[in-house]
């Protein structure tokens, strides 16, 4: 039997427009409009085209949307001045530096200049930390996004047990905590762990945020297992055309296999501006000692 298709499309059009009625109530009973600053540095194609999203979203939720474009080779300095500029901006709920930097630039110097309360991509340590000990956190947005996914298909994932495949702080560490949060009991691999598809075909839940390719093939995974796909590989096509976008896992065979799978496009990468838009209204009710937000 062919897997279910968890589709990000509708998942992430549904949680905008759950964000977009937070925004529009707090702005009514509270007359606070949540606001996200945007910092690109350079002129990095992909990083354009991620950026142009994340503004048209924020605006489309109802929140203030701000943009600062500096060229490629400002100065540490001046793009730290402008960061606490925006730490000390009442309008401005959630700061977020389009990573990577260029070359030349101290990234974990910008991320820890950036104050937790507005950290909408929940990569400062400070986040990091609270996130590890339970406490309220924002919190990276793509692993946000992946559980919101695994939960389209099991109400709880309470007892199931997980594989995370990789340890980056910005996915495969923040999305350990977050599974266990939920419960889950979790194996995280990594370029070092033996018998990946041993691991792999033990696990209820499948987590792929390697960078490699269609790597997870059909017969790691468990009969009914449901596999959440986190890699974006941008692969030349063999006819000479348009560059294609694979996953981690090799989605054909899988979808085989597997009880769910995410598609790669139209899977998790279209849920992290929606988790983005999440962050904010979330660091903009936090900020203002408001409840805590229904997304
Ligand atoms: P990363 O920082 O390069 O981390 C990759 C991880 O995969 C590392 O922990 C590495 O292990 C592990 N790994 C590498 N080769 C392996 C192998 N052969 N077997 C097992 N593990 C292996 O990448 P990332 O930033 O986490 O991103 C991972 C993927 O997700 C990329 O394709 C990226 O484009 C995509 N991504 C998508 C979104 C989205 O919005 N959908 C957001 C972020 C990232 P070691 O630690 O041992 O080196």
């Amino acid at each position: 039997m062919t897997a279910r298709i968890i589709d990000g499309k509708i998942i992430s059009a549904e949680l905008r427009a759950r964000v977009a009625d937070e925004v529009a109530r707090i702005k009514a009973d509270h007359g606070i409009t949540p606001g996200l600053a945007v910092v690109l540095v350079g002129s990095d194609p992909a990083s354009e085209v991620y950026v142009r999203s994340k503004h048209k979203q924020t605006q489309e939720a109802g929140m203030a949307s701000f943009e600062h474009r500096l060229p490629a080779d400002v100065p540490q300095a001046e793009l730290l001045a402008l960061i606490g500029k925006l730490n000390a901006d009442p309008a401005v709920h959630g700061i977020l530096v389009q990573l990577p930097l260029p070359k030349g630039l101290d990234s974990t110097a910008v991320i820890d200049a950036i104050d937790p309360a507005k950290d909408v991509d929940g990569l400062n340590p400070t986040n990091a930390g609270r996130l590890a000990s339970g406490l309220f956190a924002l919190t990276p947005c793509t692993p946000l996004g992946c559980i919101i996914m695994a939960k389209q298909v099991h109400a709880s994932l309470e007892g199931m047990n997980a594989i995370v495949i990789g340890r980056s702080n910005l996915v495969g560490k923040p999305l350990v905590q977050l599974l266990l949060n939920e419960n889950a009991t979790v194996t995280i691999a990594h370029s070092r762990s033996r018998d990946l598809p041993a691991l792999c075909r033990q696990a209820d839940l499948v987590f792929a945020a390697v960078g490699k390719a269609e790597m997870v093939k059909g017969d790691w995974i468990k009969p009914g297992a449901t596999v959440i796909d986190v890699g974006i590989n941008r692969t030349p096509s063999p006819d000479g055309g348009k560059d294609k976008l694979l996953g981690d896992v090799a989605f054909n065979e899988a979808k085989e296999v597997a009880g769910a799978i995410t598609p790669v496009p139209g899977g998790v990468g279209l849920m992290t501006v929606a988790c983005l838009l999440v962050n904010t209204v979330r660091a903009a009710s936090a900020i203002h000692g408001l409840p805590k937000p229904a997304v």
